[in-house]
């Protein structure tokens, strides 16, 4: 789907003093989409997010949204609302007047007013809760007050920073989901910042991924999991085993490979996000699509003998850390605890396998 551009970012920087915090930033975000920055903390996503809302200034580059470039436009001139990690509602306004409060100056009747807000808590799931003291809000309750007091203003583009990273796990996920439903019901721009990798893959239609200023990569979440450019997206976005091997020749057909454990193999074009000059590059195959071989029928395109040097439980799944015989490499091996599986302990001698197919090549 051709989607309109709703936030239009080129060449935007920032500094600190000398501190060089945003170093040349471009992006296109669809009317519509959900979009997330996600990166390690301090890399900049916070000042970016900012900069979109007008409370800091570029050093230079340009901000548009919505076609409107915004230079010198006041961030509560701009059709962007922000939602913050720490639940920003008024301790002393009760849920109704926090949800309200934007609209004071609107000129709306009272009646107007009431059903604005009695829309929106429906929407975030708080009917009937008009009255409650915010005192008496639990972590959850206080960051729907403040979604719904945000989207009452009925914004072009919503800004989330972190607003989750507060919550216990269970409601997170909860909340992650809602925010999703949510996006989806309203067709709003949401622009998310967080360092959850998880969390931006399953909310996101589309992904940048930021270090030190800069985006590594922009994808759907399929892409950016699937098809990293390189190690350190690769690594940042769960984990992925690397192993050494050189680029001999790229043809339309194919990627010619050769590798000291494998020989000559060859992969599929697609198989290399970002196109590498022939010479040493990195093959990645994440721990799931590696298995035990149990069987002696059991088959793979690949396989390596190794030993396992640690097991780690997690009830659904256990990752095996394995040492590759003959050599000092270790590679992750994740497998579902599926009824009758063989269950491999430390110290046991194993055959890895994995398939052509599930591997890519990296800088
Ligand atoms: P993130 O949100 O990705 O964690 P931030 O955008 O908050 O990153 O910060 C990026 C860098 O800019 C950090 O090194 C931070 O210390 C610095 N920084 C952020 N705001 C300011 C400020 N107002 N003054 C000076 N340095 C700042
Ligand atoms: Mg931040």
């Amino acid at each position: 789907m051709k989607q309109q551009d709703m936030v239009v970012v080129s060449d935007l920087r920032k500094n600190f003093g000398e501190l060089q915090v945003v170093k040349g930033i471009d992006l296109n975000i669809g009317a519509g989409e959900f979009f997330s920055l996600l990166g390690p903390s301090g890399c900049g996503k916070t000042t970016l997010l900012r900069m979109i809302a007008g409370f800091e200034t570029a050093n230079s580059g340009s901000i548009t949204i919505d076609g409107k470039p915004m230079e010198g436009v006041d961030a509560n001139e701009r059709p962007t609302n922000m939602v913050f990690q720490s639940y920003a509602i008024f301790p002393h306004l009760n849920v109704e007047q926090n949800v309200a409060y934007g609209l004071k100056k609107s000129g709306l009747s009272a009646d107007a007013v009431r059903g604005r807000v009695d829309a929106m808590l429906k929407l975030v799931d708080l009917e009937g809760y008009h009255k409650r003291p915010s005192y008496a809000l639990s972590g959850g309750q206080k960051q729907r007050v403040a979604l719904a007091r945000a989207l009452i203003m009925q914004p072009k583009v919503l800004l989330l920073d972190e607003p989750l990273s507060a919550l216990d796990k269970k409601l997170r996920e909860q909340m992650q989901h809602e925010l999703r439903r949510l996006q989806r019901t309203l067709g709003i721009t949401f622009i998310l910042v967080t360092h959850d990798q998880e969390e931006a893959l399953i909310m996101s239609d589309r992904i940048a991924v930021m270090f030190d200023g800069r985006i590594a990569q922009i994808g759907t979440p399929r892409e950016i999991y699937e098809r990293p450019v390189n190690r350190h997206v690769a690594s940042f976005i769960g984990v992925m085993n690397f192993l050494d091997g050189t680029l001999k020749s790229v043809s339309k057909k194919g990627l010619q490979i050769a590798s000291k454990t494998f020989g000559s193999i060859y992969l599929a074009p697609e198989q290399m996000p970002a196109p590498l000059e022939a010479g040493a590059v990195t093959l990645g195959v994440r721990p799931e699509m590696m298995s035990v071989l149990y069987k002696a029928s059991d088959q793979a395109d690949y396989e390596l003998q190794g030993k396992v040097v640690s097991v780690d439980y997690y009830g659904d799944m256990s990752f095996y850390t394995i040492a590759v015989q003959g050599s000092k490499e270790h590679l992750a091996v994740c497998m579902r605890n599926t009824v009758g599986r063989h269950v491999y302990d430390e110290g046991d001698a194993v055959r890895l396998g994995w398939s052509n197919a599930s591997m890519v090549v990296l800088r």
